[in-house]
């Protein structure tokens, strides 16, 4: 049995999946973001549920927003302030007397959405995530990449392209990374806002800004093609470097429907001639790939 955490700034979800990957427990409880140890004895109360109803001891993965320092172990989360600092893997290992493998949830989000019948086929997966910020995760062969940094797969904070800025005459955003130019700052939802901005455009909101783009705004219309462009770029990107088969979105931006109409069209204009874009995929387990990916973390 497996057992997964999807822990965010307001709630923690825990599901456990039987060998089939079937979810045959699942829990949602508030997240304690103020108290170190009450974080640690509410996931012991929810594993110890767990084990007495399902009358096993489940393995324990753990996805959630935040990097986890390799050297120290220490956690570093904007989300759950109450772990930072604390060598949160080791403390909930002692906790639960079993060993518990940490994961950035985009890495998560990865790792299920490549392990699903849509993605089958597949032995290079990317996942995409574009909602507030813009990360993702490379799994190869259904085997999460983590890298020296466990920072494999933050396409997020590399820089926008000379050639992106010169056609569109982009500014250069500072981002919160420390970097500035990076492509989280025009693709996410919050850099999609930016953009309207910085191009006079009214839109209040990422779905007021769709309205205006179906109801054939020419501003609109010019926003979203840039939009679609620069995610092109980031992707082609990506699959030069490593040839990926197929891309899987999530994140709040990931219902947007154009983006997987316009978009192997446009990344064909940053690819070679004769090479074909990979696949673009919406999620399967969209928002539940937090718990799922978790519990298919394998240390
Ligand atoms: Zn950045």
């Amino acid at each position: 049995m497996r057992y997964g955490f999807d822990i965010g700034g307001t709630k923690i979800e825990m599901a456990a999946f039987d060998d089939r990957l079937n979810q045959v427990f699942c829990q949602r409880v508030n997240t304690p973001t103020a108290d170190y140890q009450q974080f640690l004895d509410c996931v012991k109360t929810l594993v110890a549920q767990a084990d007495m109803t399902l009358h096993t001891r489940g393995s324990i993965g753990i996805g959630l927003p935040g990097v986890t320092d390799p050297i120290s172990h220490k956690q570093l989360s904007v989300n759950v302030p109450c772990l930072s600092g604390h060598c949160l893997g080791d403390d909930l290992a002692n906790t639960l007397d079993r060993p518990v493998t940490i994961e950035n949830d985009c890495r998560c989000f990865a790792l299920s959405e490549a392990s699903t019948e849509q993605t089958r086929a597949h032995d290079i997966v990317f996942g995409v995530i574009i909602g507030t910020g813009a990360g993702g995760g490379l799994v190869l062969n259904r085997h999460l990449y983590k890298g020296k940094n466990g920072l494999a797969g933050e396409w997020g904070h590399t820089p926008i392209s000379a050639q992106l800025v010169q056609r569109y005459d982009l500014p250069l955003f500072a981002c919160s990374c420390g970097l500035s130019g990076c492509f989280e700052r025009y693709v996410s939802g919050r850099g999609l806002m930016a953009l309207s901005q910085h191009f006079h455009h009214q839109a209040t909101s990422v779905p007021d800004l769709l309205t205006h783009y179906r109801q054939g705004c020419p501003l609109a219309q010019r926003l979203i093609a840039m939009y679609i462009d620069i995610l092109a770029s980031a992707l082609a990107s990506l699959q030069l470097m490593l040839d990926v088969d197929a891309f899987v979105f999530g994140g709040g931006l990931s219902n947007i429907a154009e983006i997987y109409q316009l978009l192997p069209q446009a990344m064909r204009g940053w690819l070679f001639a004769h090479s074909q874009p990979a696949a673009i995929l919406p999620p399967v387990y969209g928002d539940s790939s937090g718990v799922r990916g978790a519990a298919l973390l394998d240390g």
